[in-house]
């Protein structure tokens, strides 16, 4: 609602609050007031000097009286309760008093009229309209002019009319420009008042947000830590102080980075500080999964690191966010699980041992009936692959396979791999072809360069589609012997390449079909080729086909 009728308003006013404005209202009310009061009597106090006939004069003492009168109720009246439109009547009765004490006066104060431009400041910069203000300090002000003019003894002439309009035309020039610069100013406060109001709403939706994002940050189960540029802690959550406080050495509750207990994966050897995770993400690299275990003894956590780096509108570096992921159960139940699976396999070794012994006794036996033979056969081959599977297992669980480089014809492993493979290829619907070379030396351990190549060859057959092929290539290159095996079958995502070498990984779409297998042969076939100090690489385009690729190098080429 607007403001009508108030009082003048100070230029700096601050909205301080609904019992701070009214207390304010109330000050510049009677501050108005006192102003035109104190000038009011210091000009009746200097006529009375001046013309002492004045004293007995009741109508210019009642004026200066109704002057006093109208301060006095300034200073008791509730104005918190009375509507500001009232206030108007203020200066009003201002006009009034002023108005009878300059009639009574006359000639003995010449100057008395001035005291009417006090009621006009006060009404024009009060929230009026410029044309209401004008007109009511006009009117206000011949009125002060004419009524005694027209309630005196002299006869009312035009000139008697006339003369004295100057008076009334400055007071209503006075109201206009200081209607016009006081709406100036108050729309300057306004404006200001908008803007703290929306710098309030601001702060106000900021603290909420920053509430929220503590809250959240409190609730997830994940360390997270900020730093800025410089490596200083902007940000730590509950989670991470719990972190921290498991990694600080006993008796340090204050412990540096450098001080915290890290270890590797054996859980005993200590991360030197300038390697650590943290210190390397400070300093911006960009960490995933990085695995370190941290503290000792029973509260022994294994952390997953990750980070990703801050940085400013201008893209210079501005710090980091590190996340702390507590994988200490999935660690602690992958091991069990590999102890499980090495104990089983160890378990099934001897047993299978003896089994293909005696198979391969019975085998020897002379009058074998033919049928019993090919059983017996295909229980033997059963009974190897399952050796060697178990083999497989046991190999991975140590971590290594034993190789045993030798002269070795390699042309003769792929023609081998292709005609063992043909039976597998034509079954599927394939055609299998070998470009390498009939003989092709290198040096290699035989026994396990025909397990990596068939592992490849098998899957080249098992991922592939009716009338596809599988083409086998090798060479001497320059970096070494480079296999090749291509195959025009349905390909691996993108996502997927860079995890077909981890243990027991099959692509999701391999895992929902019928295709069988465990996830091992990739990872047996790369830890032969890593032994031989060679490298394995893979392309492939989902729906197009795969194309692996063997690197040994050969000393002396
Ligand atoms: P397995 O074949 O027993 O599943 P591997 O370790 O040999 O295990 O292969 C891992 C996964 O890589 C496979 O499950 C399959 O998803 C993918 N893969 C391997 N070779 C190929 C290929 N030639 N074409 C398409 N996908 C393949």
């Amino acid at each position: 609602m607007a403001d009508r009728g108030g009082a003048p308003e100070a230029g700096s006013l601050v909205e301080t609050g609904r019992g701070a404005r009214r207390s304010q209202h109330r000050r510049r009310i009677i501050l108005s007031e006192l102003a035109l009061t104190v000038t009011f009597t210091l000009t009746v106090l200097h006529g009375l000097v001046e013309a002492d006939e004045l004293i007995s004069v009741r109508v210019f003492l009642a004026g200066w009286a109704a002057n006093l009168l109208v301060l006095a109720l300034c200073c008791v009246l509730p104005w918190q309760r009375i509507p500001t439109r009232w206030v108007i009547l203020v200066p009003l009765v201002d006009f009034a008093a002023i108005g009878l004490s300059r009639a009574a006066a006359g000639e003995s104060i010449p100057g008395m009229g001035l005291l009417a431009a006090f009621p006009v400041v006060w009404i024009a910069a009060s929230r009026l309209r410029t044309v209401t203000a004008v007109a009511v300090t006009a009117v206000a002000s011949l009125a002060i002019i004419w009524i005694p003019l027209a309630l005196g003894d002299t006869p009312v002439t035009v000139d008697a009319l006339v003369d004295p309009i100057l008076l009334p035309f400055m007071l209503a020039g006075l109201a206009w420009f200081v209607n016009a610069l006081t709406k100036e100013s108050r729309q300057r406060q306004e404006a200001l008042r908008a803007s703290q109001a929306a710098l309030r709403e601001s702060v106000a939706a900021g603290r909420a947000r920053e509430r929220l994002l503590g809250t959240v940050l409190d609730t997830v189960s994940v360390g997270l830590l900020a730093v800025d540029a410089d490596g200083h802690d902007i940000l730590m959550n509950a989670r991470q102080r719990d972190v921290h406080a498991a990694a600080a050495p006993s008796g340090n509750d204050d412990p540096s980075e450098a001080d915290l207990l890290v270890f590797g994966e054996d859980r005993i050897t200590p991360v030197p500080p300038e390697v650590r995770p943290v210190r390397r993400a400070i300093l911006g690299e960009e960490l995933e999964d990085e695995q370190v275990w941290v503290g000792t003894g029973r509260s022994q956590r294994a952390l997953s690191i990750s980070s990703s780096s801050m940085h400013d509108d201008d893209g210079s570096f501005a710090g980091t966010v590190v996340s702390f992921h507590d994988v200490t159960e999935l660690v602690l139940a992958l091991q069990a699980k590999d102890d499980f699976l090495s104990n089983v396999s160890h378990e099934f070794r001897t047993p299978l041992t003896s089994i293909l012994g005696y198979i391969e006794l019975t085998l020897e036996i002379d009058d074998l009936p033919g049928v019993a033979s090919s059983h017996l056969e295909v229980a033997r081959r059963n009974a190897v692959r399952l050796e060697q599977l178990v083999e497989d297992l046991l190999a991975i669980n140590a971590g290594s396979f034993q190789v045993n480089p030798v002269p070795t014809d390699v042309g003769r492993i792929l023609a081998e791999a292709t005609s063992s493979g043909s039976v597998r290829a034509a079954r599927a619907g394939l055609r299998l072809v070998n470009r390498a070379p009939r003989s092709l030396p290198a040096v290699v351990d035989p026994v396990r360069l025909a397990q990596a190549v068939d592992n490849l060859l098998t899957n080249a057959v098992k991922y592939n589609r009716r009338g596809g092929s599988v083409t086998l290539d090798a060479c001497q290159g320059e970096d070494g012997l480079v296999v090749e095996i291509e195959d025009t079958g349905i390909g691996i995502e993108e996502e997927d390449l860079h995890r077909i070498f981890d243990r027991f990984f099959r692509s999701p779409s391999v895992r929902t079909s019928s295709v069988p297998g465990v996830g091992l042969g990739l990872l047996i076939t790369k830890t032969i080729v890593s032994e031989h100090r060679g490298s394995i690489s893979v392309t492939s385009e989902r729906g197009k086909g795969s194309c692996f690729t063997i690197l040994i190098p050969q000393e002396g080429r």
